[in-house]
C-alpha cells in the first residue's frame, strides 16, 4: 500500500528556497528521496514552490518571509491562514496517512483539536526549544501527535512535556545541491566564511572582530532580517531598524565591515553559495546559541571545508575535533583555531578537505535521512493505531 504524506513546509519561503532557508532546504532534500522510496508526497507550501511532488496545497502565491518583520499579530495571521488551508484540505479528504509538519507548533494543537479524524502527525523540531517552551503548550494529541528533534542536544534541552512526545532525533542531511559526489573540489582561496542569518545567536559580531584581531579575510553571507542584498538594506530607511537583526547588524557587525578584511555579501544562492563555501579555508560558526541542527555545518563538510566553532548545541555531534573541524568553549580562542584549521599560519598544514567530504558522504546523506524518517513514520502510525 502506498504511503501518502502531507509535508507541511509552511508559508514563509518557497521550496527549494531561493537562497537562505534551513527548513525549506531540509524538505527539498527529503522529499525526492521519499518519493524514490515510493512515498506519495502532498506538499503544503506556497504556490511558487517548484519542488516536484505528487500534489501541492498552497494558500499564498509566494513566500511570506517579508511578513516576519511585521508586528507579531500579522505574523500569526499569515501562519493561521496557511494552517487553515491545511486543515480544510485534511477535512476534505481521507487519503493522507500521516502529516509531517516542519513549521507550525500551532499546527499540532490544531491537529490535536481535529480529534480522531485527523491523521497521525510527526512534527520535526527545528528550533532551540529551551527558549520557546510556550510555543508547544499542551500537546494534547495523545499518541497521534509525536515530535522528533534534529540533534540529541536539542532534545536534551527540550521541555520535559515535549520530550515525552518524542520519537527520536534525526541529523539533518545535506541539500542535494551540495551532494558530496557531484561537486568537484574547487581550489581554496584565502577567505574564511560565515554562512547564515545575521543574528546574535549566530555570532557574526564576534567573528568579524576576531577576523580583524587575528588577521584573516572574512566573508559574511546571509540575510539581515528580510534584506538579502546590501543595497536593499542601504536603501531601507530608519524603519528597518525595528527589526532586531537589522539593529544587531548596524550596531555590532557593520562597524567591522570595511569591504576588505571583513565583507558582507548578502544572501548567496545555488552554485555561488557552494563555491563560496567550497573555496573557503574554514567555515566559522561563532555561535552564542545552542545550534539545534546546523544545516550549514553539514553543508560545509560536504563541500570539503573544515568547521571552526564554539562547542555549542549540536556542534560536538556533527564535528570531530581535530579531523573535520576545531571546537572550543572559549570564544577568544576561535581566531587562532581558524588560522590553524585553515592552514593560514606557517606552522599548521590545516585540516584535510577530503576528510570533511568523506565524513559528510558517510553520515549525512539524503538517502540515510529519508530511511530514518520512514522508520519514524512507521513508529508514529503504530502508536496512533493503539486503542
Ligand atoms: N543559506 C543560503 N544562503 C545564505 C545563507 C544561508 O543558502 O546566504 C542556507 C544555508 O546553506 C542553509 C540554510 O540557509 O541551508 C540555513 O540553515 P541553518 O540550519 O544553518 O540555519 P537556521 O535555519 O538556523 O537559520
Amino acid at each position: 500500500m502506498t504511503l501518502t504524506v502531507l509535508m507541511n513546509a509552511g508559508p514563509w519561503l518557497s521550496v527549494p528556497p531561493p537562497g537562505y532557508g534551513g527548513i525549506e532546504n531540509v524538505v527539498a532534500t527529503l522529499v525526492p528521496e521519499l518519493r524514490r522510496l515510493g512515498v506519495r508526497v502532498v506538499l503544503a507550501s506556497v504556490e511558487s514552490s517548484t519542488l516536484p511532488v505528487d500534489e501541492k496545497i498552497a494558500v499564498f502565491p509566494d513566500g511570506q518571509f517579508h511578513a516576519l518583520q511585521r508586528p507579531y499579530n500579522q505574523v500569526c495571521g499569515v501562519s493561521q491562514a496557511h494552517l487553515s488551508g491545511v486543515v480544510r484540505a485534511l477535512h476534505a479528504r481521507d487519503d493522507i496517512d500521516l502529516v509531517h509538519d516542519h513549521v507550525e507548533a500551532v499546527g499540532l494543537a490544531t491537529l490535536a483539536a481535529m480529534g480522531p479524524d485527523a491523521p497521525p502527525a510527526l512534527h520535526t523540531l527545528h528550533w532551540d526549544l529551551a527558549k520557546h517552551p510556550e510555543l508547544y503548550g499542551n500537546l494534547d494529541g495523545g499518541d497521534r501527535v509525536r515530535v522528533n528533534g534534529v540533534s540529541a542536544s536539542q532534545l536534551a534541552r527540550a521541555p520535559e512535556a515535549l520530550r515525552a512526545h518524542s520519537v527520536g532525533h534525526v541529523h539533518l542531511s545535506t541539500p542535494l545541491a551540495v551532494d558530496a559526489d557531484r561537486h568537484a573540489p574547487v581550489p581554496k582561496g584565502d577567505h574564511v566564511v560565515i554562512l547564515g542569518r545575521i543574528n546574535p545567536g549566530k555570532g557574526q559580531d564576534l567573528g568579524a572582530r576576531l577576523a580583524h584581531e587575528a588577521g584573516f579575510p572574512l566573508v559574511l553571507a546571509g540575510p539581515v532580517g528580510p534584506y538579502h542584498r546590501p543595497e536593499d538594506l542601504a536603501a531601507a530607511g530608519d524603519e528597518a531598524r525595528q527589526n532586531p537583526d537589522v539593529r544587531f547588524f548596524h550596531d555590532h557587525v557593520a562597524p567591522y565591515v570595511d569591504g576588505d578584511r571583513v565583507r558582507w555579501v548578502g544572501t548567496v544562492a545555488g552554485r555561488d553559495r557552494d563555491d563560496l563555501v567550497a573555496s573557503a579555508r574554514a567555515s566559522l560558526f561563532p555561535l552564542r546559541w545552542e545550534e539545534p541542527g546546523g544545516t550549514a555545518v553539514v553543508e560545509s563538510l560536504a563541500l570539503g571545508t573544515p568547521v571552526v566553532a564554539t562547542a555549542r548545541g549540536c556542534l560536538p555531534e556533527l564535528i570531530e575535533h581535530g579531523r573535520t573541524g576545531l571546537l572550543t568553549g572559549v570564544e577568544e580562542e576561535l581566531g587562532d583555531l581558524v588560522l590553524a584549521a585553515g592552514g593560514l599560519v606557517l606552522a599548521a598544514g590545516g585540516l584535510e578537505p577530503d576528510e570533511c567530504r568523506r565524513e559528510a558522504a558517510r553520515r549525512f546523506t539524503p538517502a540515510r535521512m529519508a530511511q530514518r524518517y520512514l522508520e519514524l513514520y512507521e513508529r508514529v502510525r503504530q502508536g496512533a493505531a493503539q486503542p
